[in-house]
């Protein structure tokens, strides 16, 4: 989980209390005094030979978080000669020994540190704290707002623009492109005002004390302006380029950079460079895209010819079989809509530099991220957050959108992060929530969606791999991850027992989706077959009779004394638990909140625990 975190403490007590991230994946670096504690616990270390504050001068640059179980003082002395800036410090994080409090010391934003905070205070079962303004307000830090869209940072007075946001000053937010997700998911009382000057109804409105522009303009700002203002760039325009073979990596550089200045387009928007697929090879590009990390689209001239242009060219056309490349190349890759062209055909040449360049830009509806989405499919569990696995907890923590059903993204409130968008859709909407989740995870999202119980035991992680497998998904973009939960036939027989110590399965009474013959069978082949089972959907308001077909199957195969156990509401604060037996359990109430474990012929009922024999004592087992 933890990948460059090194965790570090110069105590016993620390050792201790750092222990469980050690097994997350975080690198436990010790003094050479303490190795005897730290094999008494069986930890893997490295010790570092020098005073700490050497260690940590030289390990500065290799992690992207440090934890220290030490005094916070202390940690401050340490890192205080190290520290140089927002954007580069490595995230510092601070556990107090006794585990109850982790945290986020510096490098909070940019760093990671608050959401790295929260990760370790799940794990540490300890309380986070953390202390940058946004955060207490539920908004997202006006620093790291873009992120999750590849949204690159621009220039301006960052730390101007977040006190005015902790203050709760109006913030005029002018966004020109990219995605508006962030916007919907605010919390109430924002002090955001959406709109643009010429619009400024100035009699209703208070005026703006910081201004952030969302945009592939690159605007530059007055050093002493009166307001404090920030740009951020979504990746949205694509560069197309047709060039002379052989020409310099230089001069395609100038060309690109010198045509987004001349037309005040930020560098830091540019998606990539769209070009005709006979170019693929060209070296100066091929080095120039690498060097800026840019991915490089290359088309058939049979894809650009068909594409409308404003300078087309019929030497072009001879040469290469389409009238235009920069032009139809950056159009294509931006994804073809009309009026996508912002910057028609440019020819750069330069006396002294081999070859020549055209460049023309699009700009794109939808952000470039230059991220493989991610869909993580996670089991929440019965109800409490003390039934989730420290893995599920974690990637919804981390995940960018939460996607789930109403009454379950409420239950796990409290792992939930400021900033994070949360759909939580009503329960009959699993297909819409499952295609939510596949398009905004194509979009480069993180998307965690979950499932009560375990995800995929008639939850939702089957729903979203077969709507990925009808959309021709090719196993890998979107990423997909299945986190499992506890699921209710487990919840449900830890609260009367050991019901399922034997053979058993699953089936769910809801015919929905389920042919009723179908289940009947089931039903049938399970009494016949001795199983234990664990009915799930047992009764709703319209099924009701499902159940009594149930009960008289099993009837003809186990005696009336069977136990049964109801299970309603598994850890929910109205947790309802009947152990009954077979002849008697239609007496009790059962609805769709309900899981129902039915014994096998060994079953018992022992002094009020439903316990089914292994076979270990096989006198008690008849
Ligand atoms: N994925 C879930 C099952 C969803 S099907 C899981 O693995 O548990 C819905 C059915 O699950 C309900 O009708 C009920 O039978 C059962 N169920 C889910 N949560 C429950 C809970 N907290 N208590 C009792 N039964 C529950």
């Amino acid at each position: 989980m933890f990948t460059k975190l090194a965790a570090i403490t110069t105590t016993p007590a620390g050792l201790r209390c750092l222990a469980p991230l050690y097994d997350a994946g975080a690198q436990l670096w010790i003094a050479p005094k303490m190795e005897p504690t730290a094999q008494a616990l069986g930890l893997t270390y490295q010790t570092y030979d020098t005073s700490l504050a050497e260690y940590l001068k030289d390990a500065w640059n290799s992690y992207d978080g440090f934890v220290f179980c030490l005094a916070s003082g202390a940690v401050i002395r340490l890192i205080s000669p190290l520290l140089t800036n927002k954007t580069s410090d490595p995230a510092i994080i601070v556990v107090d020994p006794s585990s109850q409090f982790v945290i986020s010391l510096c490098g909070g934003h940019q760093g990671g540190g608050d959401r790295l905070t929260r990760r370790i205070s799940q794990i540490l079962g300890a309380q986070p704290v953390v202390t940058g303004a946004a955060n207490a307000l539920g908004l997202p830090a006006i620093d790291t707002l873009g992120e999750p869209f590849g949204w690159v940072k621009g220039s301006g007075d960052w730390l101007g623009v977040s006190s005015a946001i902790a203050h709760q000053q109006p913030v005029q937010i002018l966004q020109e492109a990219g995605s508006e997700l962030w916007q919907k998911h605010l919390p109430a009382g924002h002090s955001f005002q959406f709109n643009f000057p010429e619009f400024e109804d100035r009699e209703s409105q208070p005026k703006p004390q910081a201004r952030v522009w969302i945009s592939p303009t690159q605007r530059t700002f007055a050093p002493n302006s009166e307001l404090p203002r920030v740009q951020w760039h979504p990746r949205v325009l694509w560069i197309g380029v047709g060039c002379e073979r052989g020409t310099d990596e230089a001069l395609i550089a100038q060309a690109i950079e010198s045509t987004c200045r001349q037309h005040h387009l930020a560098i830091e928007s540019v998606a990539g460079i769209a070009t005709l697929d006979l170019k693929a090879d060209e070296l100066g590009l091929l080095k120039y895209v690498e060097k800026r990390n840019w991915p490089l689209r290359c088309f058939e001239a049979k894809t650009l010819a068909v594409i409308q242009v404003p300078t087309p060219s019929d030497v072009v056309n001879q040469e290469v079989g389409t009238q235009s490349v920069a032009e139809a190349a950056a159009i294509v890759a931006a994804g073809g809509e009309a009026n996508c062209l912002r910057v028609k055909k440019q020819v750069v040449k330069q006396t002294g530099m081999k070859g020549a360049v055209t460049v023309a830009i699009a700009q794109a509806k939808h952000e470039y991220t230059g991220r493989i989405g991610k869909l993580c499919l996670v089991g929440t569990g019965p109800g409490s957050l003390n039934q989730i696995t420290p893995a599920a907890k974690a990637a919804i923590t981390d995940a960018d959108v939460v996607i789930g059903y109403a009454l379950y993204v409420s239950l796990i409130r409290p792992l939930l992060r400021p900033g994070q968008i949360i759909e939580g859709l009503p329960i009959t909407q699993e297909r819409q929530r499952a295609e939510r989740a596949i398009e905004l995870a194509k979009q480069g999202l993180t998307v965690a969606v979950i499932s009560s119980g375990d995800c995929g035991i008639y939850g939702m992680a089957g729903l979203v791999l077969e709507q990925l497998r009808a959309d021709n998904w090719d196993g890998k973009t979107p990423a997909v991850q299945v986190l499992p939960g506890v699921s209710a036939l487990q919840s449900a027989a830890s609260r009367v027992g050991a019901p399922l110590m034997h053979d058993f399965c699953a089936i769910s009474l809801s015919n929905l989706l389920t042919p009723w013959e179908v289940i009947q069978r089931r039903l049938r082949s399970a009494a016949e077959g001795d199983f234990i089972v664990a009915l799930y959907n047992p009764k709703s308001q319209t099924r009701q009779d499902q159940i009594v077909f149930a009960r008289d199957v099993f009837l003809q195969h186990r005696s009336a004394e069977t136990p049964v156990a109801l299970a309603r509401s598994l850890y929910r604060p109205d947790e309802q638990i009947t152990l009954t037996n077979l002849g008697d359990m239609l007496k009790h109430p059962i609805d769709m909140l309900t899981t129902v474990i039915i014994g096998n012929r060994s079953s018992r009922n022992y002094q009020g625990w439903f316990i089914t024999p292994r076979g270990y004592l096989s006198d008690l087992a008849e």
